[in-house]
């Protein structure tokens, strides 16, 4: 397939992003049994929530994330098999609608409803700061009842050769339900919850939240010696409702932990990105669904995401 294939059905290109995104999922179940069982599968997941007194997050059960989970993302991993964000690699019912030189498609295996992924027409890597701007205006179009999402590549992304981001149901993100109260600055706001560390921003214009989110990105950059593809390990989140952006960064130090690579009992295979950092974990194994309460939800948060002495090394760093 081409993309003007997969665009076909996109012919009304004045209509609202979120009424197109809408009328995709209703034609993709007509004709997608795969998209058609994915959305059933999810209506009847086994969900638990755990809460402490910092947070609330929710585990769940989803087997059909094992794919995902486990993918290896190694560059030589990723050269040997053909991109699935390729449209001529894709299934021949995949459809989408287009957003700027991006297409929107519905996610076969959601983890949310109204999953998406969100893919450049081009083949060329995942990075953020170039696409800043576009992910807020994205935002903003496939809001209010969409988060627009996005994982670093080497920190969740499954294609981190093809640029994409994806979006999901906001109101069942729990951090957005979660956050303080807005302090009434456009700075960076840091937050601490549930071993998690990651500023939110906020702001009605685009322009001065780029400019936040750069200056994350920047101070990142310069406190981490790790960035050998020019960008920090980082997953971010963004909702826009009625014209106001909350938008989550979460620093991370490591892709995956340590017991995802353990051997015997330690063994635990969740592999978080930017859905388990706003709160919901997957497990595709039942054995850990089992074991995930919020200890060790909090030891593998804690164990990914930035240092408590990065954060404040950062916090100091971000040019306000
Ligand atoms: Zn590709």
């Amino acid at each position: 397939m081409t993309w003007d294939d997969i665009l076909a059905i996109d012919t009304d290109d004045a209509a609202p992003l979120g009424e197109r995104v809408n009328a995709l999922f209703e034609q993709q179940r007509r004709t997608w049994p795969l998209l058609r069982d994915g959305e059933a599968a999810l209506t009847h997941l086994q969900k638990r929530t755990l809460t402490a007194d910092d947070g609330t997050i929710v585990v769940q059960m989803n087997p059909a994330r094992r794919r995902s989970t486990q993918a290896k993302t190694d560059a030589a991993a990723v050269a040997q098999r053909p991109c699935f964000l390729c449209p001529q690699n894709m299934p021949a019912e995949e459809r989408g609608v287009a957003f700027e030189d991006l297409v929107v498609m519905p996610n076969p295996f959601p983890i949310l409803p109204g999953h998406c992924t969100i893919a450049s027409r081009e083949h060329e890597p995942q990075q953020f700061a170039p696409r800043v701007e576009q992910f807020l205006r994205l935002t903003g179009a496939i809001g209010p009842d969409l988060a627009a999402l996005y994982n670093g590549p080497r920190c969740g992304a499954s294609a981190p050769d093809h640029l994409h981001f994806q979006a999901a149901r906001a109101d069942e993100i729990p951090a957005f339900g979660q956050l303080p109260a807005p302090a009434g600055a456009t700075s960076p706001e840091p937050v601490e919850s549930f071993g998690r560390r990651f500023f939110v921003l906020r702001g009605d214009e685009i322009e001065p939240l780029a400019a936040g989110l750069q200056s994350v990105l920047a101070a990142l950059s310069a406190g981490m010696a790790d960035s050998a593809d020019g960008e920090p390990l980082v997953n971010v989140a963004a909702r826009c409702v009625a014209g106001e952006w909350t938008v989550a960064i979460f620093p991370r130090i490591a892709h995956r932990p340590a017991r995802y690579f353990a051997d015997g009992p330690e063994r635990l295979l969740v592999s978080p990105a930017v859905l388990e950092m706003g709160g919901i974990l997957v497990a595709t194994e039942p054995d850990d669904f089992a074991r995930l309460d919020a200890a060790l939800a909090r030891e593998i948060y804690d164990e990914v995401s930035i240092s408590a002495a990065d954060f404040a090394l950062v916090r100091g760093q971000i040019t306000r």
